[in-house]
């Protein structure tokens, strides 16, 4: 199928012609570093922020790019990937006739982002070990479906997608399989994006929010092939990632090292975490987790939820998702944080 991709065929038709707006800097191009900028309208005294951000953050980008091996053609920047979502489901999706695929329990914007768009949703629930029944997801399939949405890790279960799903379903559905890797800095699965080349329609979604520590920044990243990123690029907003997020995801990709200690340092927390969890009496099951979280199921998740909170720790209470009955989702915290759980965890008592 990806010999004969034709990416126009799945935008909405509009789009296809949407004049995008130009900014100041769009129009001109001069290999001079010396110029006298009077086209934007902006406080000329230097600061820090007195001028528009780059809208294509072309340096940030190049450095993402040699960080992940892959062209800047193949990245969009979003304000979060809650951005990059919506921005995938207005692409793609015309509104009271279009729809997504999801498989829940998940990430709770996929729905959000297509309600708020008017666009129709489809769910297949996750089987019982959380993976993706893929004979169910293709008959669920039709013409009006443009978007399936994988969360791998998945969040709130923790456990990484079968690889084999998920390229099973790039190669048989005809639309766009875009996989949110959040929390791929702790999985031990490989990433989708060892296959972007091989798939036209593959979008993957990643985040400086989790293990890059930038939540507070909110920057997501997008890569997919040219062509779709071209179009994206066309419907963002023109300044969609501002000046000071862009300077500290640079700064932040200058200390990848200590990142990665940090994400060392977490695994091995959750694995103590977990022992920890398994041997209180309350604690029913505690799911595999390739993320820096754990998904746990208790007697009763209301009363420990509850539990928690007398004691000053908030945890997220996930009873009420499918296929989640009495669950909690526990984050993994610094080991002193998780130390202060793990003595709370022994004084509930059933
Ligand atoms: C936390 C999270 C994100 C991150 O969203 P940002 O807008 O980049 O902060 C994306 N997807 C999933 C599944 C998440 O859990």
């Amino acid at each position: 199928m990806t010999d004969n991709f034709d990416i126009s065929k799945l935008i909405r038709p509009e789009l296809l012609e949407l004049k995008p707006y130009a900014s100041a800097r769009d129009e001109f191009s001069t290999s001079s570093k010396d110029i006298t900028f009077l086209d934007a309208n902006e406080n000329p005294f230097q600061s820090h922020l007195n001028r528009y951000p780059d809208p294509y953050q072309t340096e940030l980008k190049a450095e993402i790019a040699q960080f992940k091996n892959l062209s800047p053609k193949q990245i969009l920047l979003g304000n979060g990937s809650d951005e990059v979502i919506d921005l995938l489901v207005r692409l793609f999706c015309q509104p009271y006739q279009d729809e997504i695929l999801i498989f829940p329990p998940t990430y709770g914007m996929y729905q959000v982002v297509a309600e708020l768009n008017t666009v129709k949703i489809k769910t297949v629930n996750l089987n019982a070990d959380f993976q993706i029944d893929v004979s169910k997801t293709l008959n669920e399939i039709s013409n009006q479906t443009k978007l399936i949405f994988i969360c791998s890790p998945n969040n709130p279960t923790g456990n990484a997608m079968s690889r084999e799903n998920v390229i099973q379903l790039l190669n048989q559905f005809k639309g766009i399989v875009v996989v949110d890797e959040a929390y791929q800095d702790f999985s031990n699965q490989t990433s989708m994006l060892e296959n972007l080349n091989d798939f036209n329609n593959l979008v993957v979604m990643q985040t400086f929010s989790k293990a890059f520590g930038l939540a507070g920044a909110r920057l997501g990243m997008c890569f997919a092939n040219p062509d779709i990123i071209q179009y994206l690029n066309r419907i963002k907003p023109p300044y969609n990632v501002n000046q000071l997020t862009q300077d500290a995801a640079r700064k932040q990709l200058k200390n990848t090292q200590d990142v990665q200690e940090q994400i060392n340092i977490l695994k091995e927390e959750k694995l103590k975490l977990k022992a920890a969890l398994k041997n209180v009496d309350w604690v029913k099951k505690v799911y595999p987790s390739d993320a820096n979280f754990l998904l746990v199921k208790v007697d009763n998740a209301n009363k420990r939820y509850q539990m928690f909170i007398d004691h000053n720790i908030v945890v997220r209470n996930r009873h009420g998702q499918p296929g989640c009955l009495n669950c909690l989702r526990i984050t993994v915290g610094t080991p002193k944080e998780n130390a202060y759980l793990i003595k709370i965890l022994n004084q509930f008592k059933l």
